[in-house]
């Protein structure tokens, strides 16, 4: 574990079970053996390595024996190897990490909270096999923070066939998903419902956004829906209020804590790589204090953003999920990235800009994760709501 996470000064994985270890190091070497000489490449060019998604199906985390040793009875892996699993992937990624968060979190999540049970059947074995990849499709160009009470994207029943006409923004890998959960307001009943869609279904447009300074690798897309015929089977049965959507949401907003987590991790490592080797005034820059100083910092927002992560996954597992929890770690642990990853920048000098040098993509990598599942300001709010008892979303 020691040699795993030397980063986790509170021993917090040391709860893992030896299976889950033993995962998380096959997860780790794959990354490390087979991605790292390109990742800083994929990130210039914004492209993405083809065979991730194959390679993360192959290890199987949802149904991988090795997750259930010790752990009978149990269905799905335990919540603090969930974060550590988030964690390990962000340390060497954070795009990785956010295309299969869409993929095994929102949109998973979309079809097993949100489907009935004839499509849970469905379609869930296949999303967690990997056999049909998905994404998660709520954010217009108008809406992001408001997009509860916002949602402009409309359905109508026709009495055979719902009709979709709209536009979403930044959904994550909808260009390379086979089935899109997409939000929509049902113009009859003012109520949020959704849908299955196809991105080759007819009057379907995606496009992909360019010029991203975060997350390079991972395709964001424009969606544009053009009188597109859905079939009632096709309606997430169980989406009926935003509430439901909430839900969907709420799972996903503490992994991307743990996203943020990790990432914090991996500006520590490109920067510790790098003071050890950069000499300037004779000596390696790790000799001195000032350097050494914000190292100290770094690794100190790290130990608080790991154990607030695993507290979170413990509560989870007990089933307490908390949404004053889940937004203060969404919130905290984004902020702390944020100011580690400028630390770890400065201390790279010149060369922290450079696309070549891993510091340079956690940099700009932690400027998506301030900003997505709930900004700072809007996790911000959720908590002076639950401390003030006054609602102050206007
Ligand atoms: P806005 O809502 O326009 O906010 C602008 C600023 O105003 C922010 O600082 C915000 O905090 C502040 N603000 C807003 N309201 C208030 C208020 N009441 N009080 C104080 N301050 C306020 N969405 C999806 O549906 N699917 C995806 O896969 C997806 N992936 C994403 C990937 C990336 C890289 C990014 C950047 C976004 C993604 N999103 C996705 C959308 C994301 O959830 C939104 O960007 C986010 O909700 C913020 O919305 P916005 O960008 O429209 O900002």
């Amino acid at each position: 574990l020691k040699e795993l996470y030397p980063e986790d000064i509170l021993n917090n994985a040391k709860e893992l079970t030896d299976g889950e270890v033993k995962f998380l190091k096959q997860l780790d070497d794959l990354l490390e053996s087979k991605y790292r000489d390109s990742i800083n490449d994929h990130w210039a060019n914004a492209t993405v390595p083809e065979e991730f998604f194959d390679d993360m199906g192959k290890l199987n985390y949802f149904r991988n024996p090795l997750l259930f040793e010790g752990r009978e009875g149990a269905k799905t892996p335990s919540q603090l190897f969930q974060f550590f699993m988030s964690y390990t992937i962000a340390r060497f990624d954070v795009s990785l990490v956010t295309l299969l968060g869409v993929h095994q979190g929102l949109g998973h999540n979309a079809f097993l909270f949100g489907g009935s049970k004839e499509q849970i059947a469905k379609y869930i074995p296949k999303l967690q096999s990997h056999e049909l990849r998905t994404c998660f499709a709520l954010t217009e160009p108008d809406h992001g923070s408001d997009v509860a009470g916002g949602l402009e994207t409309t359905a109508k029943f026709d009495g055979e066939n719902w009709i979709i006409n709209g536009a979403k923004k930044w959904i994550g890998g909808a260009n390379v998903s086979d089935v899109i959960p997409l939000f929509a307001v049902d113009v009859d009943t003012g109520k949020p419902k959704g849908f299955i869609i196809r991105p080759e279904q007819d009057g379907v447009d995606i496009d992909v956004i360019e010029n991203k300074i975060a997350l390079r690798i991972i395709p964001n897309t424009n969606i544009r829906l053009d009188n597109v015929i859905v079939k009632e089977e096709d309606r997430l049965q169980n989406i009926n209020s935003f509430k439901d959507i909430a839900k969907i949401l709420y799972s996903t907003r503490a992994g991307v804590s743990y996203m943020a987590t990790g990432a914090m991790a991996g500006a520590l490592r490109a920067t510790l790589d790098y003071v050890t080797q950069r000499k300037q005034f004779g000596k390696e820059i790790s000799k001195y204090q000032l350097i050494q100083e914000k190292l100290a910092m770094m690794q100190g927002n790290l130990a608080h953003a790991i154990s607030m992560s695993a507290q979170l996954a413990r509560m989870q597992e007990n089933g307490e999920y908390d949404e004053v929890a889940t937004s203060t770690a969404k919130m905290m642990n984004a902020l702390r990235l944020r100011e580690s990853v400028a630390m770890g920048r400065g201390i790279t000098g010149g060369n922290g800009i450079l696309a070549e040098y891993d510091i340079a993509r956690f940099f700009s990598d932690a400027e998506a994760v301030y900003t997505y599942e709930g900004t700072h300001e809007i996790n911000a709010l959720v908590i002076g709501r639950a401390l003030t008892g006054d609602s102050a979303f206007i």
